[in-house]
């Protein structure tokens, strides 16, 4: 759909304690969608800064006795006008506060878009995960989940897995919080195995969401999915559960990517024996039957679907104009840059944005909260149908502002989700 780009001329705030590129980027969305809205300026500064960051530092010993090492650790809410907070528990070497702090502003106006009771927040660890043996990772995640447990809780503030985190790693964070009260607080954390009152589907809800996301934009663009190709970047829980749901839509994968290398194979790749392949051998480097590609000439393979599904920052001025696909699948948080958007938005390329696309997760997430707090279990079939239902709604809310008011979807996304927010806070009014 041609979108008319509107100027964006708001100036950023000057150097601040946040600052970060990725924090850089969801100002810079954040502004330009409220100058399309003429937002409120008061509520407007309000939310262009986290209500609250916690920045930790703590010692996590190795397996080696006399090794300490001393890891930062952050918790940031960024909203706490419409409920609890939300969102995730990152573990990567390049975590800083800034990229913590645009995460939990993209939950903000990711649960105010599927309409969720939730504001946004976001945590995260600076270390490698990868480097860690399985006891390491149990006490640097007790000892972190410590060291936050002032400012969460299943009425406050509940974490989720992202990034280098998965349910091994919440139901330790489950454990050390519900040590502390004395009782088991099931509800602390969503994302955990089913046994500790995880919700079923929760796993591979991103990923799912992300298709059911993709089967709605393709009807809208007249694709036919079984004669489309995918291109997927990341392997992890993301891209692996697209991957695969993709697959059942009979989509051909052509190329899929992990921190160690790209694959390709026009004639397709089998999803299942790629699953195999990294369970057996933890990364997709060596995988028979594929050329191997960087990361980078992945992301410019002639695909009719291209799925980000790893890191921020991968489409930028450089190379969206080589981009060759029709739509464009964000399940990674901030994978675009904003020139990168423009040039896309000239190409053509249809956009499900991050906040929309990727929010799959958070949606079963709130259903596992639900669950947890009014001891409920819902099947499986339930789970999916509701989150069909609520992405789908959000889906069809997106684009008909984009197309009413002549936005591209992020642009629209993000307004249908600020927009919420300001209506909130303006109720609540101001204290005092
Ligand atoms: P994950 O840790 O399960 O997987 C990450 C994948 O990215 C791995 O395959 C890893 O090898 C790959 N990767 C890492 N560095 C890379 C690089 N430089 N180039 C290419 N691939 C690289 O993480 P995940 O949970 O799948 O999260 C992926 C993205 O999705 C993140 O942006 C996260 O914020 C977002 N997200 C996750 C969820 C969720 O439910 N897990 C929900 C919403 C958004």
């Amino acid at each position: 759909m041609p979108s008319i780009f509107q100027p964006f001329d708001q100036e950023l705030p000057g150097k601040t304690e946040w600052d970060s590129p990725m924090f850089r980027l969801a100002q810079q969305q954040f502004l330009k969608a409220a100058q399309i809205m003429e937002l409120d300026e008061n509520i407007r500064d309000r939310l262009l800064f986290p209500q609250r960051s916690l920045t930790v530092s703590f010692p996590c010993r190795r397996d080696e006795y006399s090794q300490v090492e001393t890891v930062f650790g952050y918790r940031v809410q960024h909203v706490l006008t419409m409920g609890p907070t939300k969102g995730g528990i990152r573990y990567h070497q390049d975590v800083n506060l800034g990229e913590v702090s645009a995460l939990a502003m993209w939950m903000t106006w990711k649960c105010a878009l599927m309409e969720l009771p939730f504001g946004g927040a976001k945590g995260g660890v600076r270390i490698d995960p990868t480097k860690l043996s399985r006891a390491e990772l149990q006490r640097l995640t007790r000892r972190y989940a410590m060291e936050i447990t002032d400012i969460i809780g299943p009425d406050r503030d509940i974490p989720a897995p992202d990034m280098g985190t998965n349910e091994q790693v919440m139901a330790w964070f489950m454990d050390t919080y519900s040590q502390q009260v004395g009782y088991a607080v099931p509800a602390i954390v969503t994302g955990k195995p089913v046994v500790l009152g995880g919700s079923l589907g929760r796993t591979e809800a991103t990923g799912r969401g992300l298709v059911y996301l993709i089967c709605e934009a393709a009807n809208h663009l007249g694709m036919d999915l079984t004669k489309s190709t995918a291109v997927v970047q990341g392997f992890g829980n993301v891209g692996s559960n697209a991957a695969r749901f993709l697959a059942e839509n009979r989509v051909k994968i052509i190329g899929v990517s992990d921190v160690s290398t790209g694959l390709h194979n026009a004639n397709g790749l089998e999803v299942n024996s790629l699953l195999e392949y990294v369970r057996e051998h933890g990364v997709l480097k060596g995988y028979p039957g594929a050329e191997e590609v960087s990361n980078s000439e992945l992301l410019e393979l002639k695909c009719d679907i291209l799925a980000p599904c790893a890191l921020q920052n991968q489409i930028t001025a450089k190379n969206a104009g080589r981009l060759d696909c029709r739509l464009l699948a964000e399940g990674a948080n901030g994978p675009t840059t904003l020139e990168a958007d423009q040039i896309l938005i000239e190409k053509d390329v249809f956009l499900l944005p991050d906040i929309l696309g990727n929010a799959g997760g958070v949606t079963v997430s709130y259903f596992e909260w639900v669950q947890d707090t009014q001891n409920l279990t819902w099947t499986l079939e339930e789970i999916n149908n509701r989150l069909h239902k609520i992405m789908v709604g959000a889906f069809d809310r997106t684009l008909l502002r984009s197309q009413r008011d002549k936005l591209d979807m992020r642009t629209a996304a993000l307004i249908e989700g600020i927009q919420r927010v300001a209506k909130a806070k303006l109720l609540r009014g101001l204290f005092p």
